[in-house]
Formats: structure tokens, C-alpha cells, sequence
């Protein structure tokens, strides 16, 4: 092979195997049936060319993006180039993800990082420098006092937040949701401090519990650049994330009187958060006792509310990407296969997952 060829990149390779739930094996198997007659492709050339032992060129290159079904170009890019592998990635999340099931979505996180970044750049959005700061925490300053801070500086007014996701967007962060399955996976985002900060949320779950998952990311990406003791900066998300959604000065007042399950079905209707976040901030703010507390969660409990809560809050959706792939698509003019190039897809994938219905597409 000459040299300047284009080669795929072994970290490439493993990011989009994984994007696809493909063992070595799976790829092994799946090129050596695109390929001609006669020419098997082994599991040791997939964990040989993963390990950049060998070059991945010409007919094999096209041979492994048909088996993993991304252009090759997509499989030439160095992801740390790219700036899609480097930063720190935070999950909110309700039980422990197998590792296999965590390296996917994090295969995932990268690749809409890769696609958003190429549908910018191809629509030369023209937007200003985001605004998220970064604050970190100290004995003066809390997890709660972030959360004032932030609803300040975006100017939000008191009371309950309109939409999440809108006032993420619109201070410049990404928001994508995806059908992320009904595993315990609820978000992941991703900021390295470069590019503009970016959230993949699942949309299997209720909107109520969106709304609560992307203020727990919004929390992590302004106050966790570093990686820190998982349960503590867990709790700092949580405690972020509920003065964001609820902030003290302004429910103090919505819990005077009697906090039983009618009172949280009407507080759910206009606070937008589920009846047992509204539950725990009524605990925080020593509104209700601890007795109290438990008292209504074993009511919800029987009542089957832990898994399925009446009062179905108006879901929230990202506006910023789908106004990209327009303005590529109706602004620009593009085809639909110009359009998948930019965001490194083939076009039936671009199609499906930002074109085809209002819905999120499952991975
Ligand atoms: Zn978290």
C-alpha cells in the first residue's frame, strides 16, 4: 500500500465496533461475508488491526466499515484528534451497567460528538461561545449555591424551569436523545472543556425523570472536570439538580400544610419533577419528618408509583439538532447522502436516526 493512503485508525476501529455491540468475532464474521469467495477474514486480523499490529487499507478498509456499517472515512479518524475519547464522562444511572453495555454507550457519546461536530462545521452555524462555567466546589461554595449561581447567570426566572433541555441549548450545550433501551442508563454526557458540553439522554424513561436526569448532567459538566469519589459527586448532582428543578426559596412555601400523595400529584402538575423527587426536596427542606417521609413512600410504593407515577408530564425535546440537519437539508440543499457524509454515517443510518419522525431512534 502507498503510503498517504487512507488507513483506518485502530482506535476508530474499536470505538465503532463497540457502537454496534460486535465482538471481534461478530466483525470477523460479517467481513468475511462481504468479501469475494474464498477470502475469510479471522478474529486474530479484527484484534490484530484493533491493536494497530497491522494496516487497515484499500479493499479491507472498505471490506470493514460494510461489516461495521460506517463510511470508511469514519474508520480513518483518530478519535483522540477527533476529541471524542478524551474528557470525562459522567452517567446517571439507577443500578450498575454491565461493562460491555457502558463501553457501548460511551462508543455512542463519542459518535454524536463526531456527528454533531461535522453537521456544524458543514452548516457553519454561526453560534456564540456557550455558556457554562466551570465551578468547583469548596467549603464555602455547595452544590446548591452552583445551582443559584447557574440559574442566574442564564437568567431563569423563579419557580419552576419551563424546559430543561431548552435552557441547555440555549446556552450552547448539545441535548441528543436516543432510545437507550429500558436498562438503568437514564443519561451520560461528555465535556472536555473544548468543545461545547454535550448530553445523549434516554428517552425510554418518563419526561418528569428526563427533566431530573439532564440537571443531574448539567450538574457534573459545571462542577466535575475531574474525576472524584463517584458516590460523593453523585450526591453533588443530585443536591445540584434538585435546587436547579426546585430551588428552595421558591417550594418552601408549596410544602406548608399536609405533604400527602394528593398535594405531590398537584405539586408534580406544575413543578414538572417526579412525586418522589418533590418527596425527597419536602425531606431536605424539613418540611416533612423522616416518619412522614417513609410514611408516603410506602403508600407509592404499594400503589406501584416506583415504577410507573400518575401525572404525565409534557415530554421535552432537543430543538438544536434537528435545527442543524434542516439547515443542512433545507437551507443548504443538501441531499440526504451529502448530509450522512457530514455526520460520518451511511445514509440510512443519518436517516434514522436524525431525519425519519419526531421519535428517537434506538441506537
Ligand atoms: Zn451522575
Amino acid at each position: 500500500m502507498a503510503s498517504g493512503d487512507p488507513q483506518a485508525h485502530p482506535g476508530m476501529l474499536v470505538l465503532a465496533r463497540e457502537s454496534r455491540a460486535m465482538t471481534q468475532v461478530d466483525v470477523a464474521a460479517a467481513m468475511t461475508k462481504a468479501a469475494p469467495p474464498g477470502a475469510a477474514v479471522s478474529q486474530g486480523y479484527v484484534s490484530r488491526a484493533e491493536s494497530g499490529r497491522l494496516a487497515v487499507g484499500e479493499d479491507r478498509l472498505e471490506l470493514y466499515a460494510a461489516a461495521l456499517g460506517y463510511p470508511a472515512g469514519l474508520l480513518c479518524l483518530d478519535p483522540r484528534v477527533s476529541g471524542v475519547g478524551v474528557g470525562l464522562i459522567h452517567h446517571r444511572k439507577r443500578a450498575s451497567l454491565s461493562a460491555p453495555a457502558l463501553r457501548r454507550i460511551h462508543a455512542h457519546l463519542a459518535l454524536v460528538r463526531l456527528q454533531v461536530t461535522g453537521m456544524a462545521q458543514a452548516a457553519a452555524a454561526a453560534d456564540g461561545p456557550h455558556r457554562f462555567p466551570r465551578v468547583l466546589l469548596d467549603d464555602l461554595t455547595t452544590a446548591k449555591d452552583v445551582a443559584r449561581q447557574l440559574r442566574r447567570a442564564w437568567d431563569l426566572p423563579r419557580g419552576p424551569v419551563a424546559d430543561v433541555i431548552a435552557s441547555v441549548e440555549e446556552a450552547g450545550g448539545w441535548v441528543v436523545m436516543r432510545d437507550l433501551g429500558s436498562g438503568p442508563l437514564d443519561a451520560v454526557s461528555q465535556w472536555n472543556g473544548l468543545q461545547d458540553p454535550l448530553i445523549l439522554v434516554n428517552d425510554h424513561a418518563p419526561s418528569d425523570r428526563c427533566r431530573f436526569s439532564v440537571a443531574h448532567e448539567l450538574g457534573h459538566l459545571v462542577m466535575h472536570p475531574e474525576p472524584g469519589p463517584p458516590a460523593e459527586q453523585e450526591k453533588q448532582a443530585d443536591a445540584f439538580a434538585a435546587e436547579f428543578l426546585m430551588p428552595a426559596a421558591d417550594i418552601r412555601q408549596a410544602f406548608v400544610g399536609k405533604v400527602d400523595l394528593t398535594r405531590l400529584t398537584e405539586l408534580k402538575r406544575v413543578w414538572r419533577v417526579s412525586m418522589s423527587a418533590l418527596l425527597r426536596r419536602a425531606l431536605t427542606l424539613n418540611a416533612v419528618t423522616e416518619w412522614q417521609y417513609r410514611t408516603v413512600m410506602v403508600e407509592m410504593s404499594a400503589l406501584g408509583y416506583r415504577t410507573a407515577e400518575p401525572v404525565a408530564v409534557a415530554p421535552e425535546r432537543p430543538r438544536r439538532v434537528p435545527a442543524l440537519v434542516d439547515a443542512l437539508l433545507s437551507e443548504r440543499g443538501l441531499a440526504v447522502e451529502e448530509a450522512a457524509a457530514c455526520a460520518r454515517l451511511l445514509p440510512e443510518d443519518f436517516h434514522r436516526l436524525y431525519v425519519a419522525g419526531a421519535r428517537p431512534s434506538p441506537l
